[in-house]
């Protein structure tokens, strides 16, 4: 069996050192291991361009964009069960399952994390982007049956076989991992034996790791310093036994309790790792602003928790279908901003200006400034 790995535009944005990681992983990969199925792909040469495309057109009788619009980050946890169980932070593979149908019968295509916080919202013209996180690395978020193949009732096994059936829905998704950084807990996922192959399976597939600190403490808001330096750092630590060149930028908190000194979350090092984050995820309870408000706050990144109850998400899918003007539409183009004149004020312009996405504003259909 020849594994070669795609490098799509889901890399452009990470560190060139996951790169040679995804083809040092290529070459680790072992014949015959029946869940590493995605073999046909090619490696490619990843250059960054310095200058910003050019702006795409658009047709305004068709796609009526509002990327100042708010997007929905769910939080998933245990996906088993026959019914939602609060308490036991299950929802049934049967609902997550309606859940995909739901937002991709509604026009949502899923982003990556890193990607939504960086502005680059690769959504074709029309669509909303939707982003999903799995937290703590449950065995039913990534289950391999006793003859090594994905459980087809697990978060991945669900994500992949909605992919195979709806090729516009590309395999995305944050999972922040628990580690066996400290010796006494579970590995990510739970199955020792499986471990190492899952972690590289789900970059490989396109999927984003994240960071949910070492020990899952619920006092964060109270430790000192240098403890919530040694959560964040071993977080890092834990993943990097596993993907040694991965570049671990994303956290959520654990219960969604934020340490009161929150420039901590930004960068630190201890116990010999370093960490750089991009996004810090809270636990709860709305859809965040679109990453080029003046609103958006990417160290404080609220999520919608999986659920049925008020402010969980199906409240929220059926809030944004009431407030439609509310919700991101995408341009489908991932290099320029386009709003409603309507919406002026809506983006931030210096911020474009900074992260050199171009910008234009519409009345009707026409174009009325693109500034
Ligand atoms: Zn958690």
């Amino acid at each position: 069996m020849s594994v070669k790995i795609q490098l799509n535009d889901r890399s452009v944005g990470r560190s060139r050192g996951v790169v040679f990681g995804l083809a040092a992983l290529a070459l680790a990969l072992t014949p015959g291991c029946h869940f590493f199925h995605r073999n046909e792909a090619k490696a490619a040469v990843v250059t960054k361009s310095t200058q910003t495309a050019a702006m795409l057109p658009i047709d305004l009788t068709k796609v009526q964009p509002n990327e100042a619009g708010t997007v929905p980050i769910l939080m998933y946890h245990q996906i088993k069960g026959d019914k939602i169980n609060e308490a036991k932070l299950e929802y049934p593979p049967k609902m997550f399952e309606q859940d995909l149908e739901w937002l991709y019968a509604h026009d949502y295509r899923p982003v990556s994390l890193t990607q939504f916080v960086q502005g680059k919202i690769d959504c074709p013209a029309g669509m909303s982007p939707v982003i999903l996180t799995f937290d703590d690395g449950l065995k039913s978020q990534y289950n391999l049956t006793s003859d090594g193949k994905i459980d087809p009732n697990c978060a991945v096994g669900i994500l992949e076989d909605f992919h195979a059936k709806h090729a516009d829905w590309p395999l995305r998704g944050t999972f922040f991992v628990l580690t066996d950084e400290d010796p006494k807990n579970p590995p990510p996922f739970y199955q020792k034996e499986y471990a190492q192959g899952k972690m590289e399976h789900l970059v490989q597939d396109g999927f984003d790791i994240g960071n949910h600190t070492v020990h899952h403490w619920v006092g964060m808001k109270h430790f000192p310093d240098a403890k919530v330096v040694s959560e964040i750092a071993g977080g890092v630590a834990g993943i990097h036994k596993y993907l040694p060149d991965y570049n671990v930028n994303t956290i959520a908190l654990p219960y969604g309790v934020f340490p009161h000194n929150r420039k901590l979350l930004v960068s630190g090092s201890s116990g010999g790792t370093s960490y750089q984050n991009i996004c810090a995820l809270s636990a709860a309870w709305r859809p965040v602003a679109s990453p080029m408000s003046e609103k958006f706050t990417p160290m404080y990144l609220e999520r919608i928790t999986a659920g049925d109850k008020f402010h969980e998400s199906k409240w929220w899918f059926d809030d944004l279908e009431k407030n439609k003007g509310e919700k991101f539409v995408s341009d489908g183009d991932p290099n320029t901003y386009t709003i409603s004149q309507m919406m002026a004020g809506g983006l931030d312009k210096v911020k474009l200006a900074k992260a050199h996405f171009h910008f234009r504003a519409y009345n009707g259909t026409q174009i009325a400034s693109s500034k």
